[in-house]
């Protein structure tokens, strides 16, 4: 089973919601943007500096990223397997978790890149909805709960993501394009990288990842 896996893909590609799905496997989710709300949520000095940057579609600085990724890395839950979704996004990035993941002997062994078409990409961003208290991901007409505006694990509720709108979901889509995409030739060259469809929809992709990485 192949487990220190990253989840590349654009915004909206289904990171996420794979990324929840796989936890069945025993994998650790580690996702920034996620570690960034919380923050956020709890009014934490981090989240202070990270809202500043994620409410126009930025990014947060390198230095601050990497540093919340080494020391969640770092922690034992993590030895028998992680899963980052949304870490690496830029070139520094992608060497600093070289560097780390060497440091604590857990090499990555796969880089799964989900691909997805732009205008899809909108339809899901602008469609999509998430529990205010576990972040688990809905869409209006993809994926609805069972009772509107009410998550269906915990019982939240759910809104739309301040950075779900019009305007900043441009300003990601310029970044994974001009910062992020590049790393799909950094992780092609070293012979790391895996490519799914993933307008295919979530269940048969879950299915077709989980095969995948058992093998
Ligand atoms: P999405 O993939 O839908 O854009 P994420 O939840 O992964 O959503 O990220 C939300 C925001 O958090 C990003 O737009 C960015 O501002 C910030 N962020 C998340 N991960 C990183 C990262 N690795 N480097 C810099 N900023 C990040
Ligand atoms: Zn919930």
């Amino acid at each position: 089973m192949k487990k220190n896996i990253i989840l590349m893909g654009a915004p909206g590609a289904g990171k996420g919601t794979l990324a929840k799905q796989l936890i069945s496997l025993g994998l650790i989710h580690i996702s920034t943007g996620d570690m960034f709300r919380e923050a956020i949520n709890e009014g934490t000095e981090l989240g202070k500096l990270a809202n500043s940057y994620i409410k126009d579609g930025n990014l947060v600085p390198d230095d601050v990223t990497i540093g919340i990724v080494r020391e969640r890395l770092s922690k034992d839950d993590c030895k028998n397997g992680f899963l980052l979704d949304g870490f690496p996004r830029t070139l520094p990035q992608a060497e600093a978790l070289e560097k780390m993941s060497k440091e604590i002997s857990r090499p990555i062994d796969v880089v799964i890149n989900l691909d997805c078409d732009e205008e899809e990409l909108v339809r899901r961003i602008s469609g999509r909805r998430v529990c205010k208290n576990c972040g688990a991901p809905y869409h209006i007409t993809n994926k609805k709960p069972l009772v509107e505006g009410i998550c269906d694990i915990c019982g939240g509720p759910l809104i739309q993501r301040k950075d779900d709108n019009e305007e900043s979901l441009k300003v990601r889509l310029q970044h994974y394009v001009q910062d992020t995409k590049p790393l799909l030739d950094f992780y092609q060259d070293k012979g790391l990288l895996q490519n799914f469809d993933s307008l295919v929809g979530m269940n048969v992709l879950f299915d077709e990842v989980s095969v995948f990485l058992k093998k």
